[in-house]
């Protein structure tokens, strides 16, 4: 049996899947395409038997069709992000023990050597695929089909790992509640090495037989796109909302009023990854008439929470379980709490992943008798969930992104100026939170924000490196030497 996701995609065959700016390509371009990739990638085996094949391409047809190649020939699909120096993309796919790298050519310079010290197979996205399509080996839905890597409270980043038909869980609850329908166009402007890209909108788009349009996030971009008029749903994070609204409010009168126009032919907005303030909620309402459908998730167990599609969204709440996902609130003794005390949010369902890669440690950690819990902190008012922030100080979550402040200071405190410092997150309407860091330099040194970032770049993803930092003579620590995160960001909002 063929996976689910390729059966259904033979129904839609003349459809549109995927477009671009100046391209369109079909279900069936995507099968036949896809299972090219597959006979390459399997070259003299019948069953890639889950080896990871990490692949780094930018947005569009190739990435799909590279995504789902790796999936019908039996891979593990780890998607590399675009804009991560070399540092963090060793860090994968020496981590995940990929054995084969697939690149775009733009990749091919940071890529090749990478593939050579580590002696992996390297296939450039330009290379000719196979003309004569192989016999596909068949793939189980229990079998292991995608690994994402998100920080945590501890070291790296860790790999979480989900099944076929974990994603299929995830992606199902969604239709169910959102009613996608194979008439659904959406644009598509998030990164495609993060759950909300990949999951919430390529896969249930493909997954409905609907259209998915690709573009690289810019406000000016998405909103000429918008004002086409022919898109039926938009999903992004709160700082993208805060981005567009910055955008329309410089545009011409004319424009702003196609802008909204484009916006109302829409059937729904929906924001998520992290929480969105309710003023620009507000804002967006008067721009584009859509009150956003806020909902709440996390890349170890798809979406969870939701505001209905239907019926009353309430302005910073995120609603109510989603079908086939079971949420409860527990203390700190990990116990039940009652209605209206807050508490861990705790999950459990289909969707929910299968394990952090090669690391049963954590993996056991993370769960309570089959609950897996978050560490996000909530309370039910009136039946809804309202998110009151997360239980460690040390994730962030900025633009979208979950970022770990001790991965941070690691890297920071490798610098040759840097003798001690602590990283944290400052409240910020476009952000969420950004990323501050205050520094204790070695003795009679000095550090310009600017020589500062242009070095960490070199070593994190462009959105964890600090946006401020502060240089004090020491850092704040309570009796036990710990660094008192609370009062770092009061030095910052000072
Ligand atoms: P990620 O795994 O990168 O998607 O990050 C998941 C985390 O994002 C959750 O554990 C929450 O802390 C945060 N998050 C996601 N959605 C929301 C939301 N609607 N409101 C507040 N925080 C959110």
């Amino acid at each position: 049996m063929n996976l689910p996701l390729i059966i259904r995609a033979e129904e839609h065959n003349e459809k549109t899947a995927i477009a671009t700016t100046d391209e369109a390509f079909t279900y069936r371009d995507l099968l036949h395409t896809s299972s090219q990739i597959a006979t390459g990638l399997l070259k003299n085996v019948e069953d890639l038997q889950e080896q990871r094949v990490a692949f780094l391409i930018p947005p569009g047809f190739e990435y799909v069709a590279t995504q789902w190649g790796i999936w019908r020939a039996g891979g593990i699909a780890v998607p590399l992000c675009i804009s991560h120096p070399r540092p963090e993309l060793e860090y994968v796919i020496t981590n995940c023990g990929a054995s084969i790298i697939v690149a775009h050519p733009n990749f091919e310079s940071i890529l090749r050597s990478l593939a050579n010290e580590q002696n992996l197979r390297f296939i450039l996205t330009s290379e000719t695929l196979p003309s004569n399509v192989g016999r596909l080996p068949e793939v189980d839905i229990t079998r292991r089909a995608l690994i994402l890597y998100t920080s945590g409270t501890t070291g790296k980043p860790k790999g979480v790992v989900t099944t076929h038909q974990n994603i299929q869980a995830q992606v199902t609850s969604l239709i169910t509640a959102w009613e996608w329908t194979s008439s659904d166009r959406i644009l598509h402007i998030l990164p495609l090495h993060h759950i909300h890209g990949i999951v919430n909108i390529l896969t249930c788009a493909l997954w409905a037989g609907a259209e998915c349009h690709m573009l690289s996030f810019d406000a000016k971009t998405v909103w000429n796109r918008i004002c086409q008029g022919d898109l039926t749903l938009f999903m992004a994070v709160p700082t993208i909302y805060v981005k567009l609204i910055a955008a329309w409010e410089t545009a011409s009168k004319q424009s702003q009023k196609s802008m909204s126009e484009g916006c109302a032919k829409m059937r729904l907005m929906v924001s998520g990854s992290a929480a969105l303030p309710v003023e620009v909620l507000e804002k967006w309402q008067t721009i584009s008439g859509h009150f956003l459908l806020e909902r709440y998730g996390m890349t170890e167990i798809g979406m969870a929470l939701s505001n209905p599609l239907h019926g009353e969204r309430r302005s910073g709440y995120v609603g109510k379980p989603l079908p086939d996902v079971e949420v409860r609130l527990v203390n700190e003794s990990r116990q039940l709490v009652p209605a209206g005390t807050p508490g861990e949010i705790q999950v459990k369902g289909p969707g929910v992943f299968l394990e952090y890669w090669q690391n049963p440690q954590a993996t056991a950690k993370a769960f309570q008798d089959g609950w897996f819990c978050t560490g996000d902190i909530a309370v039910v008012e009136n039946g809804n969930y309202r998110i009151l922030g997360r239980m460690s100080v040390d994730i962030i979550k900025t633009g979208g992104y979950k970022v770990s402040a001790l991965e941070i200071e690691e890297v920071l405190r490798s610098h040759p100026d840097i003798q001690e410092c602590a990283v944290v997150g400052v409240a910020d309407i476009e952000w969420g939170e950004r990323v501050c860091a205050a520094l204790v330099l070695q003795r009679s040194q000095s550090l310009t924000l600017e020589s500062f970032r242009s070095w960490a770049k070199e070593r994190l993803a462009v959105y964890k490196v600090p946006t401020q930092i502060l240089t004090v003579e020491e850092l704040p620590r309570n009796a036990m030497g710990k660094v008192i995160k609370p009062t770092v960001v009061e030095l910052f909002r000072s």
